[in-house]
């Protein structure tokens, strides 16, 4: 099946794949082809799928929405990285200052947008880490 990764300013991934793995808001779940047709809201985190005839690849997905209909699967985010496009110095010093906001407790600081910005760093990182 054809799995399109699409961003507001690119197109991450497009080629066929034989497996998907994402996570969804209300927990993973993997596709495979002819999959019953389906939309869900994913949550911040890993990808994992296997483009036909080769190896496992990941990819950090940055919220979004997901959609099948058996024979193309599609992702739509605010931001997506392949594993061998994210920047894991640039992750870390997000994570950094995410931390460092969520420490403040400081009645300006929006705790949600700093937790939020934790998550993306977190998963940038494991991504670098496997790499
Ligand atoms: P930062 O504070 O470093 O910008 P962020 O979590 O606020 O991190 P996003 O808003 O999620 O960044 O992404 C903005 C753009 O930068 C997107 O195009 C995203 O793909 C890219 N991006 C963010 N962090 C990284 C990274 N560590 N490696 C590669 N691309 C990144």
């Amino acid at each position: 099946m054809r799995l399109k990764i699409v961003t507001p300013s690119r197109v991450v991934f497009d080629e066929e794949v034989e497996a998907i793995r994402a996570t969804a808001v209300d927990g993973e779940f993997g596709v495979l082809p002819n999959h019953i047709p389906m939309v869900t809201p994913l949550n911040i985190g890993v990808l994992q799928f296997t483009p036909t005839g080769g190896a496992e690849r990941t990819a950090a997905v940055m919220g979004g929405l997901f959609r099948t209909d058996g024979k193309t699967a599609s992702i739509l985010s605010d931001a997506a990285e392949l594993d061998s496009e994210i920047d894991a110095t640039r992750a870390k010093h997000a994570m950094e200052r995410a931390e460092a906001r969520v420490r403040e407790k400081n009645a300006d600081v929006d705790l949600k947008r700093a937790e939020m910005a934790m998550a993306r760093a977190i998963t940038r990182l494991k991504l670098s880490k496997l790499r």
